[in-house]
């Protein structure tokens, strides 16, 4: 097991290396104190509160134990949100760690123990000969037209769309920070595969502790979100510049649609207050009209805000976290942001 396995527990060597060791899952989960069981019960944890999944621990082999043991409790709770939201987490927390191990050095091939280079990244995702760093330019990549579409397929938003790039040979081009969003998006993909795993009875009996855990998170989340009133003039800076380019007409990327129409969601609006409070009607704006209701369906769940709006840092990482205030350095999560000034202002 190794450094690398550890920081990017998803990778083919890393599950090699894991098999190789020849770990007895079922063994592992029995004792109560197995790190690799706390640290997994923090990976989801953490991915529902911080969208990330937190702090590595220092040895290898329980930060990479704990991965799969997070999968397995993933599936354990088996709840769409659970499973995204944690999907979503080791993507993020992933290209964070790949954009502190990949500089801008031009050949982008240097690495060493516990860090990944570029070129060992596409090979990961069989993306080798669908990338290539333009030359001359490693700051400007070419993608594979297929590839491409398998990858932005999800990142609905204009500046995705194959007419709106210069397609030439059968390939498109991207920046260096698009590129890494397609790859989040590898990993995602990746983390999510096979979800839920069927897990036998003894190893859920084993985990059930770390799933209450989990459970216990997951409910404090619905607590912390339950605000029913409507005060778009106390809405957090983040959502009312989205509800600002939203109004402009801009077709807002898929996260950042979701993040607003959570948000709406989770303070108890439905789809005609949405359109109400964009100004808009399906006559006016019959395109809005229907990003709204498929925006608020995907969203509400039968058992509430199925998609959860993402924690300041993730908002940040989107690129969404805009014109910050004072209180802005006091709260995590947006709608800590909406709960505190609703109760400062005493409505
Ligand atoms: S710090 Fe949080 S609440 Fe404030 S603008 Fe950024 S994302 Fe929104």
């Amino acid at each position: 097991m190794e450094a690398l396995h550890a920081r990017y527990p998803f990778f083919e060597s890393a599950r090699e290396a894991v098999d190789a060791a020849a770990v007895d899952l079922g063994e592992l989960v029995v004792r109560e104190d197995a790190p690799a069981v706390e640290r997994a019960v923090e990976r989801v944890t953490t991915a529902l509160t911080d969208g990330d999944v937190g702090a590595p621990r220092r040895r290898t082999r329980t930060e990479l134990l704990s991965y799969p043991v997070a999968r397995v409790l993933v599936s354990l709770v088996d709840e769409p949100v659970v499973t995204r939201t944690y999907a979503q987490a080791e993507a993020a927390t992933a290209i964070e760690r790949v954009r502190a191990d990949v500089t801008e050095d031009a050949d982008l091939s240097y690495g060493s123990a516990g860090e990944v280079t570029l070129p060992g990244l596409l090979d990961e995702f069989d993306l080798t000969d669908a990338v290539r760093a333009v030359e001359e330019d490693a700051t400007t990549f070419r993608v594979d037209v297929t590839a491409y579409l398998r990858l932005s397929s999800g990142l609905d938003g204009d500046a995705w769309r194959l007419n709106r790039r210069a397609l030439a040979d059968g390939d498109v081009p991207v920046d260096r920070d698009e590129l890494l969003v397609l790859l989040r998006q590898a990993v995602e993909d990746r983390v999510a595969e096979g979800l839920p795993l069927g897990v036998p009875d003894a190893i859920a009996d084993a985990l059930a502790p770390a799933i209450a855990q989990v459970e216990e998170v997951l409910a404090d989340i619905d607590v912390a979100v339950d605000i029913d009133r409507v005060l778009p003039e106390l809405f957090p800076p983040c959502v009312q510049a989205l509800l600002e380019r939203a109004r402009d007409g801009e077709e807002l990327p898929a996260h950042s649609w979701f993040s607003l129409c959570s948000f709406c969601a989770t303070i108890g609006m439905d789809a005609p207050a949405v359109l109400e409070l964009l100004d808009v009607t399906a006559e006016t704006d019959p395109v809005l009209a229907q990003r709204v209701r498929y925006g608020m369906e995907r969203v509400a769940g039968e058992r509430g805000v199925e998609y959860p709006l993402p924690s300041c840092e993730t908002m940040d990482a989107y690129g969404d976290c805009v014109n910050k205030d004072d209180l802005c350095a006091e709260v995590a999560h947006p709608t800590g942001y909406y709960e505190a000034r609703v109760d400062a202002s005493g409505d």
